[in-house]
């Protein structure tokens, strides 16, 4: 994969599976935009890629808010005068049975997975077509495909990504536009391990390890892997695709 003279505008690059994805993309000779509504950390990973050698700027932005969608997409083109790559891995997580879920904490979940998504790929989609087509890959989730208990509003939210996705890619399609998601199983990342205690997140990882075939949870860089791939040229005739990126846990 080389993305040399490729310019990628990456949402949640300040942490987790972001940054594994800004780090690549930059090492493969991309330059990022990072942005993050943390933004400091975006701020740590694009000078993270500077001292490597690479290029990268940064901005914050809130995906749940349509103003500061639109200034991270003019910032980006400001600055590197196109938009070919949208990663979005923003997201948040808020471990809750359905009943048990506030009204409002729905709300913030949807908002910022979902209306996010949507605003995000609004955004870019039509600076993709003035450019001739670019590609979209967001961050859904195993759970997504899979229910476990605790997900009241999470698992929507990342369900809700997959039909974004397909409709995005219908609409792209034509404008040579390509739209993927992943679905990553358990990876270790400040999201998981935010999630809980210490002791339960240990616990939850044993259990993942006993029931996933490759027996381990993943790391960021792998899920970047496959977050790449589908935004580069060799993934040029796959779009609308859902690719679990989870050791196989899903086949289960
Ligand atoms: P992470 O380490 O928490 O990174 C997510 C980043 O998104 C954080 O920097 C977070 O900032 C930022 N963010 C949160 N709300 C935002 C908003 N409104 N606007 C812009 N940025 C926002 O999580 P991760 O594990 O890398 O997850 C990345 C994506 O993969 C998420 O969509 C997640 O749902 C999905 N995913 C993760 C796993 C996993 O096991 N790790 C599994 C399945 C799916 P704050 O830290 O300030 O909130």
């Amino acid at each position: 994969m080389n993305f040399t003279r490729r310019v990628a505008l990456a949402v949640g690059g300040g942490s987790g599976i972001g940054r594994a994805t800004c780090e690549l993309f930059a090492e493969r000779g991309g330059a990022v935009m990072v942005a993050d509504v943390n933004e400091a950390s975006a701020k740590a990973t694009a000078e993270r890629i500077v001292r490597k050698g690479g290029r990268a700027e940064a901005c914050g932005c809130d995906v749940a808010r349509w103003d500061q969608v639109q200034a991270a997409v003019e910032r980006t083109r400001n600055v590197f005068g196109r938009i070919d790559v949208l990663v979005n891995s923003a997201g948040i997580l808020r471990v809750r049975r359905l009943e048990d879920t506030l009204e409002a904490e729905w709300n913030e979940v949807l908002q910022v997975n979902l209306t996010g998504a949507f605003l995000l790929t609004k955004a870019v989609m039509g600076v993709m077509r003035q450019q001739g087509g670019g590609a979209i890959v967001h961050l859904a989730s195993r759970m997504a495909l899979r229910i476990k208990e605790n997900r009241g509003a999470y698992a929507p939210s990342k369900a809700g990504l997959l039909q974004l996705t397909r409709m995005a890619a219908l609409e792209g399609g034509p404008h040579g536009i390509r739209v993927n998601c992943v679905c990553p199983g358990f990876i270790d990342t400040p999201m998981v391990w935010g999630s809980g205690t210490k002791e339960e997140v240990e616990t939850q990882f044993a259990g993942w390890a006993k029931v996933c075939p490759l027996g381990r949870t993943g790391h960021p860089e792998e899920v970047a892997r496959a977050i790449l791939f589908l935004a580069s040229e060799e993934a040029s005739f796959i779009t609308g695709a859902v690719l679990p990126v989870d050791g196989g846990r899903t086949i289960l």
